[in-house]
């Protein structure tokens, strides 16, 4: 499989879920202008026509990059050069060396994952051992709960983008395992990179998972009963602080799941998501 046709198999995979949605939503089919069809002809390499006799289900061959920026991206030539600049992005954030400290005990940059495109963005506060180590947020327990948080609110993880305010893992004393909180002045020092992040990515609705988070978004403390499920403002974009999954693991109650759940309803309803009055009830019943 030639380049062209793996960057023409990853804008694949970028639209049919998106074509889903919105078949899904019953919103308008999708209209391309005379101009978009024509950039698409120049798109679609020539060698991707499929010879008569060719079984329509190719087998699809991942990028080594699309975890990151390409799997759920759109073409370059209709995107507005986002996608470029995000691959520039992408490049600078894995090289930085603004904290020396965690330069040093960092196994890997953790820049993100998933849609770059999306309407979606969760926040978490830093990489642990786990994310540092496979280079990607929210891969523990706690990621694996925020996996099933996504699924609940019918996203997959690919859909929507994860990222942390600190993208090194916060260094640890001599001999001691387990993760740190990053300090406010390593968040400050890192968030520059988040809000570039942002201004790209241009999400709708921001989720920020923990106070942590939420500090590091806003540079100030919160307490969580002043602003879990209240819509707050992150430069123009609606912000919903709500519980870090690792929270949820500690406290596997239905009324703090169902907390946790109100908040993501409240961000599907922000974001036109069909609900199911099985979703409205999920966690309702003993809490
Ligand atoms: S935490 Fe952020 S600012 Fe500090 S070295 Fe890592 S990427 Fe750079």
């Amino acid at each position: 499989m030639t380049t062209d046709q793996n960057g023409f198999e990853q804008s694949l995979d970028a639209a049919l879920p998106m074509l889903m949605e919105m078949k899904k939503n019953l919103r308008p089919s999708p209209k391309a202008t005379r101009t978009s069809l024509e950039k698409l002809q120049v798109i679609l390499p020539p060698s991707f026509e499929k010879p008569e006799g060719t079984p329509s289900q190719t087998k699809r061959v991942p990028s080594p990059e699309s975890k990151v920026t390409a799997k759920h991206s759109l073409p370059a030539a209709v995107d507005d050069g986002r996608l470029a600049k995000l691959e520039v992005l992408r490049k600078s954030i894995l090289s930085c060396t603004k904290c020396p400290h965690l330069v040093t005990s960092r196994t890997q940059v953790v820049y993100g994952v998933g849609n770059p495109f999306s309407e979606l963005l969760f926040v978490g506060e830093a990489p642990g051992e786990d994310e540092d180590l496979k280079g990607e947020p929210f891969v523990g327990k706690a990621g694996q709960l925020l996996t099933k948080i996504i699924g609940a609110m019918e996203y997959t993880r690919e859909e929507i983008f994860i990222a942390n305010v600190l993208k090194c893992r916060p260094d640890m004393p001599e001999g001691e395992s387990g993760n740190r909180k990053p300090k406010p002045a390593e968040m400050a020092t890192c968030l520059p990179w988040l809000r570039e992040q942002i201004a790209l990515i241009k999400p709708k609705v921001i989720v920020a998972l923990g106070l942590t988070a939420v500090e590091g978004l806003l540079g100030e403390p919160r307490t969580m009963r002043d602003v879990r499920g209240k819509w707050l403002d992150y430069d123009g974009v609606p912000l919903m602080p709500t519980y870090h999954p690792a929270y949820l693991l500690r406290n596997q109650t239905l009324a703090e799941k169902r907390k946790v759940w109100e908040d993501m309803l409240l961000v599907m309803e922000k974001l036109g998501r069909p609900i199911s009055a099985k979703q409205r009830n999920y966690f309702l019943e003993k809490a």
